[in-house]
């Protein structure tokens, strides 16, 4: 099972990626996660990202099209994947229909752009390994430790309020056109992320009759 997590930054992709993760025993791959990884171990790729990144920019797409390519040919990818964060403009959609892959489910969660700026200001991430927490909705058992692997919880730099508006602008200018490119496809499946983890989580298993 090949699926496309879709949707504005905070709508909740990374949690409920998690979930299908668990669920079908299939790894998620976020871009945004390895390129964060990259800048922390230094590489070259990692450094020239990070200006777009604290920006709220996209990074392009060449660059993200290319680290997608050589993670989608490894052997753990071969039974499936999750993508989070990839494809976010049409470029990179036809980039991946180019290479294949056979995706069959786009699952776009769907929350208005008011809760997500909510959301944001309260959202932490695992500095080790990139797991999402929230400060009132999604609490880890210890307050700033991660449950998966005990790294300390941090708000991410683009998480901050400035960042987050562009960040939306840039969704809505160049990530929501793909729900239509892949409507047109028949992959598309809309579920709403605006209530509870688990009232999406509950859409999102029933809407793939998982
Ligand atoms: P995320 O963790 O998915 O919100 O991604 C954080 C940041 O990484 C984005 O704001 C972009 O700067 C960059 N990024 C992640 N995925 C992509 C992508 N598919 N295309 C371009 N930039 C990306």
């Amino acid at each position: 099972m090949n699926i496309i997590m879709l949707g504005a930054p905070g709508a909740g992709k990374g949690t409920q990626a998690a979930v299908l993760c668990e669920h079908f025993g299939i790894p998620t791959i976020s871009t945004g996660n390895m390129i964060r990884e990259a800048l922390k171990n230094g590489t070259e790729m990692g450094l020239k990202a990070k200006s777009y990144m604290d920006d709220g920019k996209l990074v392009p797409d060449e660059v993200v099209i290319g680290i997608v390519k050589e993670r989608l040919s490894e052997d753990d990818c071969k039974k499936g994947f999750i993508l989070d964060g990839f494809p976010r403009t049409i470029p990179q959609a036809e980039a991946l229909d180019a290479m294949g892959v056979e995706i069959q489910y786009v699952i776009n969660i769907d929350v208005p752009d008011e809760t997500i700026t909510k959301r944001m200001s309260g959202r932490r991430v695992c500095e080790n390994c990139g797991r999402p927490y929230h400060i009132e909705s999604l609490k880890p058992a210890k307050d700033g430790v991660c449950d998966d692997c005990g790294g300390t919880l941090v708000q991410r730099k683009d998480d901050h309020p400035d960042t987050v508006l562009a960040r939306l602008a840039v969704y809505h200018k160049e990530t929501e056109p793909l729900a239509e490119y892949y409507r047109k496809q028949g992959k598309l499946v809309n579920v709403a992320g605006k209530d509870t983890v688990a009232a999406t989580t509950e859409a999102v298993l029933k809407a793939i009759e998982a």
